[in-house]
């Protein structure tokens, strides 16, 4: 499965996607809507992660966020913060 850039998908539907998440307090595993996740892109890979509230247990959860997954979650919708200095 490499490369050819065909474009048979079908349409998207960016409100329904679901992301898989786990919570490493409670080791809980669910899925999230879009808007229940938070992606923060700062200037370094250091400041740039995902975070979320663990359904299970309430906690905060962040996570750092690779290319792969900023593509995935600002492709499915979601909120997207850019850390920028003023
Ligand atoms: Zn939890």
């Amino acid at each position: 499965m490499t490369g050819a850039a065909t474009s048979t998908m079908t349409a998207p539907a960016p409100s329904a996607v679901l992301f898989k998440a786990a919570c490493p307090d409670c080791r809980g595993r669910f899925e999230l809507a879009s808007q229940e996740l938070r992606l923060a892109i700062g200037r370094t890979h250091r400041t740039t992660f995902y975070s979320f509230t663990c359904p299970e247990c309430g906690l905060a959860v962040r996570k750092p966020a690779g290319e792969r997954i900023i593509e995935l979650l600002t492709g499915g919708g979601v909120r997207t913060m850019r850390l920028h200095i003023c």
